[in-house]
């Protein structure tokens, strides 16, 4: 039974008993998911903080509370770095191209950077919840997409329900392996009960019939869906197994293994409205540090502080402060003159960036919900275009964008050497043969490749075992007055958490030096 604030409060119930009460009537707040209390005060030290990314505003941010005065030097005109969501009137400059200016219409937009947030990403959940952005589930995860295979087997060069091919392969990996169980050709040592424990495991997971044979069932869908009267509904028969081979559709490109992957399992999460929402919030704390438009040139460890060379439109510039925290990714200080070591200078030359890109495409009409009846998720294909998104937002809307192709390594590298007319044709070409409702629908389109995309030059970092023994560990310490932050200096590379996570490690190596304190992060610290 529900009971009011006032009943509550008359019945006296003990404190332990009362919390939970308490928070759902309103009247506790909910303690931070992932307190950073830090002891002391930074008031008096000058931090230059080199990138207004999410690491850089974060680190700014956190800093501002414990009394730092810091500055952030951004080389965009915008803050968010990676975070890049692409609306009407957004630009984005590529190496050796004018720059693109989205046409979307006014609501419509794509996140060009990240789109999901993973559900244990508590860092990144917590600043969310802090500085009060709203989240909505994104569904990353759709049995009703498409695998797309360009190939010669039967179920090749046609769009096949993932469905199907999940529950089919399911449906015969498991009749294989009960049948193998049942016969003793398993080298396992199962006690006859294990043994059908098993087989009724499998049964259930494969969706096989009593005599442990696979013959399809309405998991894969309907060819006919049941209604009223006598509309009982009629199922396909399913795939053949070696159909299925053959078109290509048991290769890597269509592994359903991504989506078993930790940071990749539901529940996801996006902000709503565009994931730079996050990047506005952050803004909104510590924009007023923030100088935009100034192009970091050269960083110099000088006998005590640091000296930043910049440009901006009135021409070079000089600023020092007592530290700095360099958060410009590896890719593009590798061309910025400095005086580090040469350790630290090697390390920057030597870690390798994921080459990756995306095109969001406007049409007239959400045909793949209103047709075909798929609500966010994924379809995978072995061609250039490596897998189309359909949007987590907005459903049974009138417009949308869906993301035309989201590639990696070698496709990504081929689709962004080509220019923004060819890369849109191509997407538009390739995608018609999934959806050919694409010839009448499209409005415009807007592309992405990100290492060619100024003051980023690379989607992520991709350490080899190589790179991360080497350079990652030089990188760890701080070059003199210079530390460096970033995603590329954590384990959580291609995440928004790993711009957090750095950023809160950062801090807490300065406070404890300006502080003379030990930190352990992310403990809280104690004063020695
Ligand atoms: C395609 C793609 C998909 C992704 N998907 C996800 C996802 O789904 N979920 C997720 O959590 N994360 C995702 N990420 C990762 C996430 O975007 C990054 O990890 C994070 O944004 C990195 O933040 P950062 O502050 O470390 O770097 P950045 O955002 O790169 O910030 C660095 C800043 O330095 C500035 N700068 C560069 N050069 C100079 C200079 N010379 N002078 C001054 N300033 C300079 C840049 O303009 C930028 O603002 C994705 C990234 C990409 C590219």
């Amino acid at each position: 039974m529900p009971i009011s604030r006032r009943d509550f409060l008359r019945t006296g119930t003990s404190a332990i008993a009362a919390y939970p009460a308490m928070m759902a009537l309103g009247m506790l707040r909910t303690a931070p998911a992932h307190a950073f209390d830090l002891e002391g005060s930074g008031a008096g030290k000058h931090v230059l903080i080199l990138g207004a990314g999410l690491a850089g505003m974060a680190a700014a941010y956190e800093l501002g509370k414990l009394g730092y005065r810091c500055t952030i030097l951004e080389a965009r005109t915008r803050a968010g770095g990676r975070v890049f969501s692409v609306r009407k009137g957004s630009t984005n400059r590529e190496t050796g191209a004018a720059a693109q200016t989205a046409a979307f219409d006014d609501g419509q937009y794509f996140n060009a950077g990240p789109s999901r947030i993973p559900h244990h990403h508590e860092l990144t959940l917590h600043y969310c919840k802090e500085l009060g952005i709203p989240l909505q589930v994104y569904n990353n995860i759709n049995e009703a997409t498409y695998y797309f295979s360009e190939g010669k087997g039967p179920l090749s060069n046609k769009k096949v329900r993932v469905r199907e091919i999940h529950n089919d392969v399911r449906g015969y990996t498991a009749e294989l392996l009960a049948k193998a169980i049942d016969q003793g050709k398993v080298d396992a040592e199962l006690t006859k009960e294990d043994t059908q424990k098993i087989i009724e495991f499998l049964r259930a997971e494969g969706g096989l019939d009593i005599d442990k044979l696979y013959k399809a069932s309405d998991r894969r869908g309907f060819i006919e869906h049941p209604g009223a009267g006598n509309k009982s509904g009629s199922i396909a028969n399913p795939h053949k197994l070696a159909d299925i081979i053959s078109s290509g559709l048991m290769d890597p490109d269509f592994y359903n293994v991504a989506e078993y992957a930790y940071e990749l399992q539901m529940t996801m999460f996006q902000a709503v409205g565009g994931m730079d929402t996050i990047a506005k919030a952050f803004e909104k704390k510590v924009g007023k540090d923030v100088r935009f438009g100034c192009e970091v040139k050269s960083i110099q460890n000088q006998a005590e502080g640091v000296s930043v060379t910049y440009k901006d439109k009135t021409g070079e510039k000089q600023i020092t402060a007592d530290l700095c925290i360099c958060t410009i990714p590896l890719t593009v200080l590798s061309n910025i003159e400095h005086n580090f070591s040469p350790d630290v200078s090697r390390a920057i030359d030597f870690v390798p960036y994921m080459q990756t890109g995306k095109i969001g495409l406007q049409f007239k009409r959400r045909f793949w919900e209103e047709d075909e009846q798929i609500y966010g998720g994924i379809t995978h294909t072995n061609n250039e275009l490596a897998q189309l998104f359909y949007p987590s937002y907005d459903y049974l809307g009138k417009k949308g964008i869906l993301i035309g192709y989201y590639n990696f390594n070698e496709r990504a590298k081929k689709m962004g050497d080509l220019d923004f007319a060819q890369r849109q044709q191509l997407a538009l070409e390739k995608g018609s043969l999934i959806h050919p409702q694409y010839k009448q629908e499209f409005e415009t389109g807007f592309s992405v490749c990100w290492q060619k995309t100024e003051y980023s030059l690379g989607g992520w970092a991709l350490y080899t075992a190589a790179a991360r023994k080497a350079s990652y560990t030089a990188l760890q310490q701080p070059d003199k007055q210079v530390y460096f932050a970033g995603e590329h200096m954590t384990y959580l590379n291609a995440w928004m958490a790993g711009a957090f996570e750095s950023a809160r490690k950062t801090v807490a190596d300065i406070h404890a030096r300006v502080t003379a304190q030990r930190v352990a992060y992310p403990a809280t610290s104690s004063i020695v």
